[in-house]
């Protein structure tokens, strides 16, 4: 008897050419595919990889369609493609590689010579937003829903934080767009490197607001690290053809204590709470933070 793997192969033989290697992932439960989620399913290290940050495999399984991407592999470049199958009931996902030919990557429209930077740039761009280097929406939603899920499952510590820049829109009128541009790359390697020094996770959410994700020693210790920010990010000047503009922000947190559900919504429920505090720091001036602590089904006032 041929188990379902082996009945996908046998199929799948009648392309002998349409592959160089195959590989099936599987059976998944709906429970395990959540658990898989935001990692990547060889190995957990190839989430630091851009290439990996871009999993063909898991999205192909969570949206039930088809994706395909390229990679290196020993100097080669290959084609992957990733497709759901049921088999006997059960859902697999097989992933097909093939090395590319020089006339593909010709079609394709990447050079030869200096392919695998351009392969590497290609998976880049998917994930982070070409303006300011910060990750994008499809990797908050791809991989930091996920990750803070398990961070909820193993009783982790950590704060989701939403920034947004003051009175931004005047800024573009007085300066004009460029200078707005210029203004939001400045500010997002301001945040980016106070994150940096404390393994946060920033993501340009929208045109002038960021998300992070930061891991806390002690619940809301995240307050410290934010305050410093604000204030860093007060003391820039930004220098745009001879003109000196500044800003602020205003930012709302949320520190998990205890969060008792597990589901794919808890993050978008922190993210409610940290939109509701930044929202509170608005009307109360701008230039603030507001923050509270999520613990069970309790969102404890905080600063
Ligand atoms: P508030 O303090 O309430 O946040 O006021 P605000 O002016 O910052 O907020 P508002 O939402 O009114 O304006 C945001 C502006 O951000 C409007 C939009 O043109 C600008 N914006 C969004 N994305 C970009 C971008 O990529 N570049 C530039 N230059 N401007 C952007
Ligand atoms: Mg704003
Ligand atoms: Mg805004």
């Amino acid at each position: 008897m041929m188990d379902d793997k082996e009945v996908i192969k046998e199929r799948l033989s009648f392309f002998p050419k349409l592959y160089d290697l195959i590989q099936i992932f599987g059976p998944m439960s709906e429970e395990e595919l959540l658990e898989k989620k935001g990692t990547c399913l060889l190995d957990e290290e190839c989430v630091k990889k851009n290439s990996c940050e871009n999993c063909v495999a898991i999205r192909s399984l969570a949206e039930n369609k088809t994706f395909s991407k390229y990679d290196e592999h020993e100097g080669k470049i290959i084609n992957m493609t990733a497709t759901p199958v049921m088999e006997g009931g059960k859902k697999y996902v097989v992933e097909l590689f093939r090395e590319m030919s020089e006339e593909d990557l010709q079609y394709a429209g990447i050079l030869q010579k200096d392919s695998l930077k351009q392969i590497e740039r290609l998976n880049y761009e998917l994930m982070h937003d070409p303006l300011t280097g910060a990750y994008n929406r499809r990797y908050l939603e791809e991989k930091i829903v996920f990750a803070v899920l398990d961070a909820i499952r193993k009783k982790e510590k950590f704060a989701i934080v939403m920034a947004d820049i003051d009175f931004f829109k005047k800024v573009n009128d007085k300066y004009g767009h460029q200078a707005g541009d210029s203004v939001l790359r400045t500010v997002a390697a301001t945040i980016q490197n106070v994150l940096t020094s404390n393994n946060g996770v920033l993501i340009r959410y929208g045109g002038e607001e960021f998300l992070m994700c930061i891991p806390e020693r002690e619940v809301g210790s995240t307050y410290e690290i934010i305050e410093k920010l604000r204030k860093e990010i007060e003391q820039i000047s930004i220098c745009f053809e001879e003109q000196k503009i500044n800003v602020t922000a205003s930012f709302g947190i949320v520190s998990v204590e205890k969060m008792i559900e597990t589901e794919e919504s808890c993050t978008n429920k922190l993210i409610q709470i940290a939109d509701s505090n930044l929202y509170q720091a608005k009307c109360k001036g701008r230039n603030i933070i507001v923050a509270s602590v999520y613990t069970d089904e309790l969102c404890v006032e905080g600063r």
